[in-house]
């Protein structure tokens, strides 16, 4: 895949595609990336439905490598996680938001992934405690997030994590819910903060069918009743975004309110605000 192009048509090469030689080349780039400080944190708003103010921030990782060019972590974060490598990549993400998130005001939260080696690494609540202690970042402004795939393996050892997580005060965001597997029965058993309406609902809401509508507006409503609240992801057009806010999510990511941008650009968005 590497020849006199680059390997830029890589980027757009379906994961499911990666040959298996193309992989081992991206995880003998990925050891070490840490390391040379090729990763970055980029910081995507997330804004309160109503009001339009930002109330949180999403760190997405980027990975710019200099063999590959810029890989995009859909593509890299399925190799991290198959080689363990996600493992220290995401304690450096987790530790990193903390220490962006302290420069905002203090009503403002930062949200990180975490894939489910992560969670299920014995050392990870040692983790979130460290990043928060070492940071002095306040517990309640962190909020994990997670995908139902977590409970596809140890579900068990899974929810203990999060139940640990919990505990310290850490908020607990159920991510891309809707896709794939279905976890009402852990919606049940643990207290979510959030939980994050997968685009594919979000996506052209004024032309989807009724059917689909109903089903945010009950995803809407069930969150209510158990006290959690919702987000909803990948709303890129003014018509999303008036359609969202009447079924009643709380908060809208995407696009249309603002796209992943660096730490430093996040911060100017504050000071900006103060000075007017
Ligand atoms: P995700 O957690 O569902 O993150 C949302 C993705 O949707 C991000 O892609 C974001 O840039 C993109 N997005 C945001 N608004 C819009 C929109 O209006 N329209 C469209 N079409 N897309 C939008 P990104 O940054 O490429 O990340 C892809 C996935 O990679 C993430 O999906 C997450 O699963 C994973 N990922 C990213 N950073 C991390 C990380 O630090 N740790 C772990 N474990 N996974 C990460
Ligand atoms: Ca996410
Ligand atoms: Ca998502
Ligand atoms: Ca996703």
């Amino acid at each position: 895949a590497k020849d006199g192009g680059g390997g830029r048509h890589c980027q757009f090469e379906p994961i499911l595609h990666a040959s298996a030689e193309e992989r081992r080349k991206l995880e003998l780039s990925l050891r070490g990336a840490l390391e040379r400080h090729e990763m970055e944190l980029q910081f995507q708003p997330v804004v309160d439905a109503k009001s339009e103010n930002i109330v949180s921030f999403e760190a997405l990782v980027r990975w710019h490598s200099p063999e590959h060019g810029f890989v995009s972590p859909a593509k890299f974060i399925p190799v991290a996680e198959d080689t363990r490598l996600i493992v220290p990549i995401g304690r450096w993400v987790l530790r990193k938001a903390c220490e962006e998130a302290l420069a905002w005001p203090e009503h403002i939260k930062v949200n990180v992934n975490v894939s489910p080696e992560q969670l299920l690494d014995p050392d990870f609540t040692d983790d979130v405690v460290r990043s928060l202690s070492e940071t002095g970042l306040h517990p309640q402004r962190l909020e994990i997030e997670v995908t139902e795939s977590i409970f596809l393996r140890d579900a068990s050892v899974a929810r203990s994590a999060l139940e640990q997580i919990m505990a310290l005060g850490c908020g607990v965001a159920l991510d891309d819910f809707g896709t794939g597997y279905s976890s009402l029965g852990y919606i049940r058993k643990l207290r979510f903060s959030t939980i994050k309406i997968d685009r594919t609902f979000v996506k052209g809401a004024e032309q989807q069918s009724a059917e689909s509508l109903a089903i945010i507006r009950a995803v809407v409503a069930m969150a209510q009743s158990l006290d959690m609240t919702t987000t909803a992801e990948g709303v890129e057009t003014i018509e999303e975004a008036e359609l969202i806010r009447a079924l009643g999510c709380d908060k809208i990511q995407g696009y249309y309110f603002g796209r992943p941008m660096s730490a430093s650009d996040a911060l100017k968005l504050f000071s900006q605000a103060d000075r007017q």
